[in-house]
């Protein structure tokens, strides 16, 4: 194939991914950036496949078939609720890939550089985008165990952390200067190697030391990883397609981490360097666990005062992606809606467990943008809010976070839904959300609790409410 045709190919494909971000920056043309997204791919690997460099196609086509296979299954197959650890899974495979394909691209004995100049360039590239991939990779595995909860949300936070990993980086610098532009040629293994355990076990010790409620940063910050694991690959390859993809999705998930930050009031450093939040499921040190009885109301009870309200906010929160009560509550928004009662939904930044989860099954379940506000627009109402029901969220209408120095999340952003009349909190049981803390929410004067599944109660309040 014509050098010239890939390059327009690949400059088509770019063009396109562009596209493809501008749409996912809205809920309404999402569907169309997807789909710029999955056209500007199908170019980028199949004009890749026909450019002169690729041989054995006899081995690569089987194997992409094979894989495309595997992916399309489990994409297919995954609950909205197991999003999160499978894009963790899938960053990992771009930290792995790029191991792998530099430690090859080092290892090609049919490289040969024109001077000394670009083979340190080149080595030097090699070098980066391991040891970015390495830290992509082992960092996507712990996160994807800690979002499966087969790892403890709980912080690792070993004494002198700070030193283990600047240490850990000092190393791995020294290692890159015995690497880089050393002789014989392609013979000079070790120090890469070393590098990358050394990258493996900073990437799990770095994602290990986050917990609880920054696990969102995380998610998008290895999105971010994984773009630069990229870009290095398509440098080592020479492969300009790889180098535009692999930016924009660096940039871009680097700029949702510092969006994600700010909307948590946390400094994208000290995320970084991790140590926050407790262990899921036990009251935080310096949360209240003891705060006196709670008051619990029934389904019929919840009709009966939302027939009676003129303003309701409804607060979605991971509880109800695992219920998927979506369809149900909206049932419900609308039932109430042509009564003449004004309900809307309330969306917190780091609801459920991925950034845009609550938009994306509210979505699903077809319910208007218009009546779906982000955290900001949406505040100032609650006083002038007769009902805010709480469904399956915890962390995300604490109020500790504003009013606790002690609590964990003090500082994070919430949902103050507790300043207007009844809170309806939707939930089975009196545990603590993902961040493990208690919430003061539940024993407030003017909070309810309707314990059950939240799909099975909003779907008992709908028929409470036709009668
Ligand atoms: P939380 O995890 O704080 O709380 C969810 C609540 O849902 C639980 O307390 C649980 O209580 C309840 N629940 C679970 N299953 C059901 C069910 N079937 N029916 C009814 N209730 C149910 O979720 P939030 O959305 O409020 O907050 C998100 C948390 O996750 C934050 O801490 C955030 O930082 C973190 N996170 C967010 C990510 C993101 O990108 N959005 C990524 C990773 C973590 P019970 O068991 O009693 O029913």
């Amino acid at each position: 194939m014509n050098a010239g045709i890939v390059t327009v190919s690949y400059i088509a494909a770019s063009v396109l991914f562009i596209l493809s971000l501008g749409g996912l920056s809205n809920q309404e043309s999402a569907r169309r950036g997807n789909l710029y997204g999955m056209v500007g791919m199908a170019i980028a690997i199949l004009f890749t496949l026909v450019t002169p460099q690729i041989g054995g196609l006899g081995l690569l086509i089987p194997v992409m078939l094979v894989g495309g296979a595997i992916g399309s299954v489990v994409a297919a197959r995954v609950q909205m609720t197991s999003m999160p650890q499978l894009v963790a899974g899938f960053h990992s495979f771009v930290g792995l890939a790029a191991v792998l394909v530099g430690i090859a691209n080092y290892l090609d004995p049919s490289i040969h550089y024109a001077n000394h100049t670009e083979r340190v360039i080149h080595e030097s590239e090699i070098f980066v985008g391991v040891f970015i991939g390495a830290l992509t990779f082992t960092g996507s595995i712990v996160a994807f165990g800690k979002l499966q909860g087969i790892i403890g949300s709980k912080p690792l936070t070993l004494p002198g952390r700070h030193a283990i990993n600047f240490g850990m980086i000092l190393v791995s610098i020294y290692l890159g200067s015995l690497f880089v532009g050393a002789t014989p040629e392609h013979e000079h293994l070790w120090p890469l190697m070393v590098m990358t355990l050394i990258s493996f076990v900073l990437g799990a010790h770095l994602v290990m030391a986050i917990g609880g409620a920054d696990m969102p940063v995380v998610v998008s910050m290895l999105n971010s990883y994984s773009g630069w694991a990229a870009a290095a690959t398509g440098f080592m390859l020479s492969n300009d397609v790889l180098i535009v993809v692999g930016s924009l999705v660096g940039s871009s998930g680097a700029i949702l981490s510092y969006i994600m930050c700010r909307a948590m009031a946390r400094s994208f450093i000290s995320v970084i360097l991790g140590g926050f939040g407790v262990e899921a499921g036990t009251a935080a040190a310096g949360s209240t666990a003891e705060q006196g009885p709670v008051t619990s109301i029934t389904a019929e009870e919840t009709a009966q005062l939302l027939l009676e309200s003129k303003s309701v906010v409804i607060i979605p929160g991971y509880g109800m992606a695992v219920a998927q009560a979506q369809h149900p509550v909206y049932e419900l928004t609308k039932f109430l809606r042509e009564r003449g009662c004004n309900v809307r939904f309330a969306i917190h930044p780091v609801a459920g467990r991925l950034p845009g989860h609550m938009n994306v099954l509210l979505a699903e379940a077809k319910v208007p943008y218009d009546i779906v506000l982000e955290m900001d627009e949406i505040n100032e109402d609650f006083p002038s809010t007769d009902v805010a029901i709480v469904l399956g969220a915890n962390d995300i209408v604490n109020p500790g976070a504003q009013d606790d120095p002690s609590s964990p999340i003090y500082g994070m952003p919430v949902l103050e839904c507790w300043k207007g009349g009844t809170v309806i909190v939707s939930k089975r049981s009196m545990a603590s959300g993902y961040s493990g803390v208690d919430n003061p929410l539940f024993y407030k004067d003017n909070t309810r609790m309707l314990f059950g599944d939240a799909k099975k109660t909003v779907e008992a309040v709908l028929a409470a409410v036709k009668q």
